[in-house]
């Protein structure tokens, strides 16, 4: 079988990758489709190589079918279609003694810290599989993993079908939020720049504001007869979003960071206190939260696949690459791992 190996900075090679037989509470999954994530763009750009073992294979958002298990799993059999929850945290550090394992202070990711999806075989611990439905296509399976992002956003910003929502960034994950808080029954506006974005948001049904075109504050209110949002996710992770999250925010609105904030940015901390505003961060996903996408996902309540720019063979992985760094206008790409 053929995988996508990193081989340093800005250099995929695409070449033999054994099937590795399952050991005893594993399981060897043949993988469908990998979705490529913002992540695999930082590792591409060279700056995770102190967690990579060059040459390595990457990939952490897949779906696929259950090939081979190992002595002692009997919660899934060969055929069962599957994706994988790619997390395996220490179980001993403060944070997960404390059951917060997104945040464990030694996590292991795989598709990072270990070998990933972007291959035709892949062999994981069996706790981090979730069963799909049979009659789910693998293609919409793949975004699953961008669902759950989405859903423990929510769950993080205890949104109900009262509250007026803004999202901050159109991306594969702010689309996800916006999407899941809809779902939920909440007034939802997207803020997005990007005239890609913007389309993509709104051939989903999404209300979208430029924020370069209109006085979003101003436009907030009007919406909200003057009080404000209340709920505000950041999902751009750079300094613009988080001079405008504070300004979006009614009294004791709830802000839920989601961006990843390469680079300190400013913060009105004046206004935080003055409005009784409560900013809380949210990072990965829990099982609990691929339960909730899983389904989502599977009820075709929405058109998940206009979020699946493109489907090309493991051959385009660097191409793919490469035309992302360039700033070609994708939402996700899948490579398809079966051929
Ligand atoms: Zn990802
Ligand atoms: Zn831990």
């Amino acid at each position: 079988m053929r995988g996508a190996f990193y081989q340093g900075t800005k250099r995929f090679g695409v070449g033999d990758s054994p099937p590795l037989p399952p050991k005893a509470g594993e399981v060897r999954i043949n993988i469908a489709y990998g979705g490529i994530c913002g992540t695999d763009v930082h590792i591409y750009m060279g700056h995770m190589d102190h967690r990579i073992k060059i040459p390595q294979v990457i990939g952490h958002e897949m779906s696929g079918t259950v090939a081979e298990v190992g002595e002692g799993v009997t919660e899934f059999k060969t055929g069962d279609k599957v994706i994988v929850r790619p997390l395996i945290p220490c179980g001993r550090c403060p944070a997960c003694e404390a059951g917060h394992y997104t945040v464990c202070h030694h996590i292991n990711v795989l598709g990072v810290d270990t070998p990933g999806c972007f291959q035709g075989s892949w062999t994981v611990p069996a706790e981090t599989l979730h069963r799909l439905p049979d009659d789910i296509d693998l293609k919409l399976a793949a975004v699953i993993e961008p669902a759950a992002v989405g859903a423990h956003a929510l769950r993080t910003g205890q949104i109900t079908g009262e509250d007026y929502v803004v999202v901050i960034g159109a991306g594969p994950i702010g689309i996800m939020v916006a999407l899941e808080s809809k779902l939920k029954g909440a007034r939802v506006l997207i803020s997005e720049i990007n005239p890609f974005r913007i389309n993509v948001a709104q051939e989903f049904g999404m209300e979208v504001v430029n924020p370069k075109e209109t006085d979003l504050p101003a436009y907030v209110l009007e919406k909200t007869g003057n009080a404000g949002a209340d709920v505000v996710f950041e999902v751009t992770g750079l300094a613009p979003g988080a001079e405008m999250m504070t300004k979006l925010a009614r009294s004791r609105a709830r802000i839920v960071i989601v961006g990843i904030f390469a680079e300190p940015a400013p913060v009105d901390l004046g206004r935080i206190m003055w409005r009784e505003l409560q900013v809380r961060g949210v990072r990965l996903y829990d099982a609990v939260d691929f339960e909730t996408a899983i389904p989502l996902v599977a009820a075709k309540a929405v058109p998940w696949d206009k979020l699946i720019s493109d489907v090309r063979p493991l051959e385009r992985t660097q191409e793919t690459f490469e035309e992302i760094e360039r700033g070609a206008n994708f939402m996700k790409v899948l490579l398809n791992c079966s051929d």
